[in-house]
C-alpha cells in the first residue's frame, strides 16, 4: 500500500502525459517554454486571481513575496507553530524574525485569537515591527481567512497565504491561493498538484508585486532590458517539463482528483468517527486533503497505532514531529519559548492515513479496520 500513490495516478494519465513530455523534448525550449505561460494563464484562472507567476519550489514562492516587501531584519513574521519549516524558513533567511502563534484544535490552522494576542504581545515589547502574517492552509484545509484577514487590517499587516498545502480548496467560492496580498504554492510531487520534481507558484492579484516577482525570479534583471539587474534576485524557474506535467495534472485535478480525494475522506469519516477525532472541515470550507489526519488520545496511543499499522503494511506518517519552537533553528531567532497547548497536542497525537484519488474503498476498509482492531485492544 502506498501513502501517496503516484504511480496509480501515472498509470491514469500515461497516454496524455507520455505525450506532454515527449513533446518538451522534441520541441527542446527546455526554459520558460510556452508550456510555462499556458500553465500561469491556467492556474490563475482556477485560482481566481489576476497574477500567476511559477517558480523553482514553494520555499521560492514564500521567500520572494517577502523579498518584494522588503522584510527583513527587526520585522516581525507571525507563522503558526504546526507546520512544516519552510513556512518560517521563508522568513528567516531573510533575516526577519518568525512570531510563533497557536493553532485551533480542531483544524490545526492558525488561531486568529492567539494571532492577535501575538501582535498585541510583540507591539508591546517593542523591540520588532510588526510586518506580515503567514497563515498556514495545512493538510488542505483553508486557514480562517474572515478573521486573520480582519486583524491584518486592524494592525496594518501583510498577508502572505501558504497555500502549499491548500492548492485546489476552498472558503465560501473563493480557492486557496487567493487569499491576503500575496499566496505561494508548491508543486512538490506529494502536494495535491504536484509535477515530477520541485515547482512552486505566487498568487497575487497586484500588478506592481506580479512584476517584482518576475524580475526576482530572474536574478533581479528589469522588464525591459534582461541585461540590466536593478536588483539582488535568485534564479527560481519552473522547468518547462514540469509546467508540461502540470498542465495534464490540472486537467485531472479540475475533471476528477479533487473531488476523489474528498470522497475518500468521507468513506473514512463514516468509518472511524466514532473510533477516533476525525478531520474537521467546518462549514463553507472544502479541503483538498493533502492529509487525511486523525487525532489519537496521547503519544502513546498514536505511536502504538503508527507501528501496529507498519506491522500491517499500512504506511502512515506523523505531521509533524516536533512544533517550530522546537527547532534548533528557533534558538537564533529567539521563537524557542512559550507554550503552544493546541501545537503540542497535535505534535503528540497526530497521524496521517494514506490519502491520495486513486485510494480504493477496499483499501480504505482495510485501513480503518486495522485501526479499530488496534484501539479495540
Ligand atoms: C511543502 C511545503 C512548503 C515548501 O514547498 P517546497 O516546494 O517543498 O519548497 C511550504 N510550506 C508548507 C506548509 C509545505 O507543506
Amino acid at each position: 500500500m502506498q501513502f501517496r500513490d503516484l504511480s496509480a495516478q501515472y498509470a491514469a494519465l500515461k497516454e496524455k502525459m507520455d505525450a506532454a513530455l515527449l513533446g518538451v523534448a522534441q520541441s527542446s525550449r527546455y526554459i520558460l517554454g510556452p508550456q510555462v505561460e499556458e500553465l500561469e494563464r491556467r492556474l490563475a484562472e482556477y485560482v481566481g486571481v489576476k497574477y500567476c507567476v511559477s517558480c523553482a519550489n514553494g520555499t521560492d514562492a514564500l521567500i520572494m513575496p517577502l523579498m518584494a516587501w522588503g522584510i527583513g531584519k527587526g520585522d516581525a513574521v507571525f507563522a503558526p507553530d504546526f507546520t512544516y519549516f519552510a513556512s518560517i524558513n521563508c522568513a528567516m533567511g531573510l533575516g526577519a524574525s518568525p512570531v510563533l502563534v497557536d493553532i485551533d484544535s480542531r483544524t490545526f490552522n492558525m488561531s486568529p485569537k492567539s494571532l492577535e494576542a501575538a501582535i498585541v504581545n510583540t507591539l508591546d515589547e517593542g523591540r520588532l515591527t510588526p510586518r506580515a502574517i503567514i497563515p498556514v492552509d495545512l493538510f488542505g484545509l483553508p486557514a480562517d481567512y474572515d478573521e486573520i484577514l480582519r486583524i491584518a487590517k486592524k494592525y496594518g499587516l501583510l498577508v502572505l497565504e501558504d497555500a502549499a498545502q491548500g492548492f485546489g480548496g476552498m472558503l465560501r467560492g473563493r480557492r486557496a491561493g487567493s487569499f491576503g496580498d500575496a499566496a505561494g504554492t508548491s508543486f512538490f510531487p506529494a502536494k495535491p498538484l504536484g509535477c515530477y520534481g520541485d515547482g512552486g507558484a505566487v498568487f497575487t492579484n497586484d500588478a506592481a508585486l506580479a512584476e517584482s516577482i518576475r524580475s526576482l525570479r530572474a536574478q533581479g534583471r528589469s522588464p525591459e532590458d534582461k541585461y540590466d539587474n536593478r536588483t539582488t534576485g535568485i534564479n527560481s524557474r519552473l522547468d518547462t517539463i514540469q509546467a508540461a506535467v502540470l498542465l495534464v495534472k490540472l486537467d485531472a485535478f479540475e475533471e476528477y482528483e479533487l473531488d476523489a480525494v474528498n470522497a475518500a475522506a468521507k468513506k473514512y469519516d463514516a468509518l472511524l468517527s466514532d473510533t477516533v477525532v476525525t478531520p474537521l472541515i467546518p462549514d463553507g470550507y472544502l479541503s483538498s486533503f493533502a492529509q487525511y489526519t486523525i487525532m489519537l488520545n496521547d503519544r502513546a496511543e498514536r505511536d502504538g497505532l503508527a507501528a501496529h499499522l507498519k506491522q500491517k503494511g499500512i504506511p502512515s506518517m506523523v505531521y509533524y514531529p516536533r512544533g517550530m519552537h522546537e527547532q534548533t533553528a528557533a534558538k537564533v531567532f529567539g521563537c524557542d519559548g512559550g507554550s503552544f497547548q493546541n501545537s503540542e497536542r497535535a505534535v503528540a497525537t497526530c497521524l496521517s492515513l494514506p490519502m491520495h484519488p486513486y485510494l480504493t474503498d477496499e483499501t480504505i476498509e482495510t485501513v480503518a479496520g486495522e485501526i479499530k482492531s488496534f484501539l479495540k485492544k
